[in-house]
């Protein structure tokens, strides 16, 4: 994919995620691996539904600035093209949910998703990494042995970062996640949360396995 083709598809996902609302005001970035060497990058402190291709940055992976002004979260996401091979698209957004669970549950290291088969097939796990300020260096490195791991994830009292070999893949995990996120919460305040049986789950993980480990 040449370079207006990419900065193309990433104005396309921040404007899906900006009309699902997971990107308030300068929340969010949205990144994109050109090659080797480089990334593109959404621009620091703006609105994601308003910029055009060329406000978007280009970044080395050893975080050098080649142009443009790059998102103070680019750390975040050079880490997971790092310790990613597959990764060809990493999306941060700040979904509702999604964050609600890690502030009232502060002790949750993942999203309760054994009640839902769809969740258990669809990323098998949702990790709650541990609060680190944002754009900080040990936010890069709390993604660091996770994110190898896990395709969507959130992170705590701030949002979620999902990436993907795709641009589809990217926001299909980051959707899921925060779909998940929402249907627990409801339930959550109708009563206490149940879970499938545990050979029930054991035959939804041995599934996931088979399929691979896209992020449905
Ligand atoms: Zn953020």
């Amino acid at each position: 994919m040449d370079i207006d083709a990419a900065k193309a598809e990433v104005l396309r996902i921040c404007a899906h995620l900006h009309g699902l609302g997971m990107l308030a005001a300068a929340d969010g970035n949205v990144s994109y691996r050109l090659n080797d060497q480089c990334i593109l990058i959404t621009p620091a402190g703006r609105n994601k539904r308003l910029i055009a291709a060329r406000d978007l940055a280009v970044l080395t992976l050893e975080n050098s600035i080649i142009s443009g002004s790059p998102s103070s979260e680019r750390l975040m996401h050079l880490k997971v093209y790092a310790t990613c091979a597959e990764a060809k698209v990493v999306v941060h957004a700040h979904p509702i949910n999604a964050i609600a669970w890690s502030i009232a549950k502060p002790k949750l290291n993942e999203l309760p998703i054994r009640s839902m088969p769809e969740a258990i097939l669809g990323v098998g796990a949702i990790p709650i990494v541990p609060y680190a300020r944002p754009g900080t260096e040990a936010l890069a490195q709390g993604l660091e042995k996770i994110a190898p791991m896990h395709k969507a994830l959130i992170l705590a009292r701030h949002g979620a970062l999902s990436w993907g070999n795709s641009a589809e893949e990217a926001i299909n995990g980051m959707e899921r996640l925060e779909h998940v996120a929402k249907v627990l919460a409801v339930a959550a305040s109708l009563g206490p949360l149940s879970e499938l049986p545990e050979d029930e789950i054991n035959s939804l993980l041995k599934l996931r396995q088979k399929m691979g480990s896209r992020s449905l």
